[in-house]
């Protein structure tokens, strides 16, 4: 806990630990992340934290699930910032748990700021990003010095989807992974080819990266939409768009469970 100046002398002021919880496998938290979860007595986290990492809790520490997803907002992010800041006020030390990477589409930035701005200490716990542990899982490397020499992050939700410029960051050389694109997919689709990124770019759709039931779904850019219809895909999944989504590294394939198209 930290004295700040506005509350000296009331009550000490607690600290917000921004955690990233990695893509699923709960031993791909870090060590720092796994020592602040175990021994937190406030975490507030997100749905897409695994319960397997949920877990590792103390038995006597409060659990508050700020879940959002498309469908369901259980809280706004003005309420999750004003959450973290009423618990720190009244001196609690906080983990504020988030899937992946704290400061990856993860809102963090948002959380950091508002914490601060109330008198409040934040530290953050870097995560491995979706990303990374779909890279990882499924044996698609992200750069390779054969196929790609630059790798970029987007997010594909409708929320401001034809405003964003991805000119440039896909094709040839290039990887392009899409956070967030699953209800979007055709809507993708159209813009890259728009874009000028040819149909036939290979692309890969990795559901539920280093979780139990991950799969990994190829094809092409032209086929996305149905790659993600036909064989159901669900949140979380991660689109990758390039030639190294076409690629297999031998021996890493631990559990690739389809391929298709
Ligand atoms: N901060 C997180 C991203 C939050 S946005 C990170 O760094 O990974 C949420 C999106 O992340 C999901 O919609 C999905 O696109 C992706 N994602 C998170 N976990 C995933 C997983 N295990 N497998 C595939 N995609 C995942």
């Amino acid at each position: 806990m930290t004295q700040h100046p506005a509350h000296s002398g009331i009550a000490p002021v607690g600290t917000v630990h921004l955690v990233g919880a990695g893509p699923g496998d709960p031993d791909l938290l870090t060590l720092r992340a796994a020592r602040l979860i175990g021994s937190a007595r406030v975490i507030v986290h997100d749905g897409l934290v695994d319960p397997a990492i949920l877990a590792l809790a103390r038995d006597d520490a409060r659990l508050i699930s700020v879940a959002k997803s498309r469908a369901r907002h259980t809280m706004a992010q003005d309420d999750i910032n004003a959450l973290l800041v009423r618990e720190a006020l009244a001196g609690h030390d906080l983990v504020r748990l988030k899937g992946g990477d704290p400061f990856v589409f993860g809102r963090g930035g948002e959380e950091a700021e508002a914490c601060r701005a109330a008198g409040v200490p934040v530290t953050v716990v870097p995560g491995i990003s979706a990303a990374m542990g779909a890279a990882a899982a499924s044996g698609i490397a992200l750069t390779h010095r054969d196929a790609a020499s630059t790798v970029s992050f987007v997010a594909g939700q409708c929320k401001g989807l034809s405003d964003q410029d991805w000119t440039g960051l896909a094709g040839k050389g290039r990887t392009l992974v899409i956070y967030m694109g699953l209800a979007t997919a055709a809507a993708i689709t159209d813009k890259l080819i728009a874009d000028g990124l040819s149909p036939e770019v290979p692309v890969a759709v990795i559901e539920n990266a280093t979780r139990p039931g991950m799969r990994v779904l190829r094809g092409v850019l032209a086929g996305l939409d149905t790659i993600v219809s036909r064989h159901r895909v669900k949140s979380p999944a991660l689109i990758i768009i390039g030639e190294v989504a076409a690629r297999e590294h031998a021996g890493q394939l631990a559990h690739i469970a389809e391929s298709v198209l």
